[in-house]
């Protein structure tokens, strides 16, 4: 998928939130990160992520913006889609609290802020299915998937909480793999979800 030696372009949902340090990280692993504010944004991109910030935010400038529509159906053609935090909770097909704008790409229920308010940030060494040691995952306000439905893969849990899943195209972690110096998220994520194979 990379292609003829150009860099593959990921590009990072920023309307609110910790777009920032994503684009730092796949940056670093050799990506090109774009910003994505508009529809437009989206074209040739070899994936796409919503970051942490607030759901309920996010989720508002995006159907000003268009791109609720937009990042739905640049999944629904196949487009890679990862969320982090309340990338997770925007991800999800419906929530236990309050209507919000959803994209809705993954069978799953959310329960925002599912480990507490905003006091409740903790990191805990998460075992990942497929990582051969623990992934410290930084959690802040985070949610977690109470029930998930079929075509649903779960990837790790915390008593039964699912903090980290995928589908065929889709990624969700409820923690913040950008905010720590472990890259395999995002490694991961590049490819098994985006299929790209990097050289170095
Ligand atoms: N709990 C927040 C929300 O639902 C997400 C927090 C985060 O992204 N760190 O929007």
């Amino acid at each position: 998928m990379a292609g003829n030696g150009d860099r593959p372009k990921v590009g990072i949902l920023a309307l609110q939130g910790d777009f920032r340090e994503h684009c730092q990280v796949f940056d670093e692993l050799g990506v090109e990160a774009v910003e994505v504010r508009r529809h437009e944004d989206l074209e040739g991109l070899a994936g796409v992520v919503v970051p942490g910030g607030e759901s309920t935010t996010i989720g508002r400038m995006m159907v000003e913006s268009g791109l609720l529509d937009g990042i739905r159906s640049y999944f629904y053609k196949g487009g890679p889609v990862w969320g982090t935090c309340a990338g997770m909770v925007l991800a999800a097909s419906a929530t236990t609290g309050p209507r919000q704008p959803l994209l809705g790409l993954m069978n799953a229920l959310v329960e925002r802020n599912g480990f507490g308010r905003q006091v409740h940030s903790f990191e805990a060494d998460l075992d990942v299915e497929g990582f051969d040691a623990p992934f410290t995952g930084v959690f802040i306000r985070a949610p977690f998937f109470e029930d998930v439905g079929p075509g649903v893969e779960v990837l790790s849990e915390i008593d039964g909480r699912v903090v980290a899943a995928r589908g065929e195209n889709i990624l969700v972690t409820a923690f913040h793999p950008e905010l720590t110096d472990d890259r395999r998220f995002h490694e991961y994520f590049l490819r098994e979800v985006c299929g790209i194979e990097r050289s170095q």
